[in-house]
């Protein structure tokens, strides 16, 4: 079946399901197959749930109709968002970088849904799966497209633009993750950099953050740039105070003089400011800006702040590599508290530099005075340290329910396969 007509098809039946536990009647089904799956098996049983049709790239015993069959599910998945993506002549933000990716989409997605409507990636669906569904989610009054990209190696971030196709971009930042994948922070920079090179080829618009100076090589020869930034930019703010909640000054950008939000953090100012930067390009009114970015309540663990009896819990375990650790050490350092207690999991994919960035951590915690510092899992567990160590975070559940804290600060931070959040968690 050609695309166009795989397409007609779709129109009438826009809603995309790719897992049968989560199916509705009426969904078109994709038969993905993944390392530990074949979406194939379940194509049959996803039509008696009511599936519209289900795509398959295999012969299924028993077809009919309303089988589909394509050289490539995920191709042909990938080919459709390509085909949808181009009935659109709107903005389409393509955001990319090492950290503060979701933040920064869920602070631009809501400054711009303020004035336009707007649709962007759900959650963190920012891969070669989520991609296509994310542009596949967009209707016909969209005004404007907000889309996550995620990326472990180089090559990848040029494919999603082959369907994402984006008109603007923003790096928020090139940092030590996905070392391993990536090739070093150098391979992280050309990786990542393969967004504004599509840019630069379609003559597009990026939103940089001022204060990187590889930002300003990796956007060398871009006609259209908009910077932001703590001292130079269109743009400009600087950290007012971050307790408990980041509030921004601004020199130059807004009517606004400061924003409270409710983010914790230094780290993200330039999320904030490049959220104002973007509100600013397409003319939303500031008092929007404002409100927009003053109500945004960040969920899923990522920096929540959290309160239990007389203890405050900063849970930053959605994620983490040797810069976003480094950073959330620095704040918590300088959060004012009676005691400070730090309970940190290991960071995956660093391949061979796994040893060097977690004895770097180790020195970085060594630097500062704390009241208990527990280490969990990963290449603490190689490391001479003179810290708590648990092999997984429900041991160190374990020690933290046997604490008894009261007037503390904890900071709880990990990679996602950590599930560092397990620690607050009754066991
Ligand atoms: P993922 O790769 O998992 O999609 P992401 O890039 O989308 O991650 P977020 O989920 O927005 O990143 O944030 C994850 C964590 O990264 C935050 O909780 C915080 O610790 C850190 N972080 C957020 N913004 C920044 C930033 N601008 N610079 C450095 N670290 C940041
Ligand atoms: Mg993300």
């Amino acid at each position: 079946m050609t695309i166009e007509s795989l397409y007609q098809i779709f129109l009438q039946h826009p809603s995309i399901q790719t897992d049968t536990r989560k199916l509705k009647p009426g969904d078109l089904f994709f038969a993905l197959k993944g390392p530990n799956f074949n979406g194939n098996l379940f194509a049959l049983k996803a039509l008696e749930m009511g599936a519209a049709y289900s795509i398959v790239d295999e012969d299924i015993e028993g077809a009919n109709d309303s089988i589909i069959k394509t050289d490539d599910v995920l191709t042909a998945l990938q080919q459709l968002a390509k085909y949808h993506r181009e009935q659109f002549n709107i903005p389409f933000i393509a955001i990319t970088g090492s950290n503060g990716k979701t933040t920064t989409k869920e602070l631009v997605s809501t400054v711009l849904a303020s004035h336009f409507k707007t649709y962007t990636t759900e959650g963190n669906l920012n891969n070669h799966i989520g991609i296509p569904i994310t542009l596949l989610s967009v209707q016909k009054d969209a005004e404007m497209a907000v889309i996550e990209m995620g990326a472990n190696h180089q090559k990848e971030i040029a494919s999603y633009c082959v369907y994402t196709q984006p008109t603007h971009g923003i790096i928020t930042n090139c940092g030590k993750a996905h070392l391993e994948g990536f090739g070093g922070i150098e391979g992280v920079r050309k990786g990542k950099g393969e967004l504004f090179d599509y840019i630069r080829a379609r003559n597009g618009t990026v939103f940089a953050y001022d204060d990187y100076d590889y930002l300003h090589d990796m956007s060398k020869d871009i006609q259209h740039i908009e910077w932001y930034g703590s001292k130079k930019g269109t743009v400009t703010g600087h950290v007012l105070q971050s307790e408990p909640f980041l509030e921004v000054a601004f020199t130059k950008g807004g009517s606004f003089t400061s924003l409270k939000t409710q983010l914790v953090g230094d780290y993200n100012l330039p999320n904030v400011l490049c959220a104002v930067a973007v509100g600013k390009h397409f003319n939303v009114p500031d008092e929007k800006i404002r409100s927009a970015i003053e109500n945004y309540i960040p969920s899923n663990s990522r920096s929540q702040l959290m309160e239990k009896g007389s203890n405050k819990i900063i849970l930053d375990a959605y994620n983490a590599n040797p810069s976003s650790m480094k950073l959330a050490i620095e704040n918590f350092a300088k959060l004012h508290a009676d005691k400070k207690v730090l309970m940190l999991g290991g960071m995956m994919e660093l391949g061979e530099e796994s040893i060097a960035e977690h004895k770097n951590i180790i020195a970085q915690i060594d630097a500062y005075k704390w009241d208990a510092v527990v280490l969990v899992g990963g290449d603490f567990a190689k490391i001479d340290h003179a810290y708590t160590f648990f092999a997984n975070s429900t041991e160190a559940a374990v020690w933290l329910q046997q604490q008894h804290f009261e007037n503390t600060y904890l900071l709880v931070k990990g990679s996602r396969s950590m599930a560092m959040e397990k620690v607050l968690q009754p066991v």
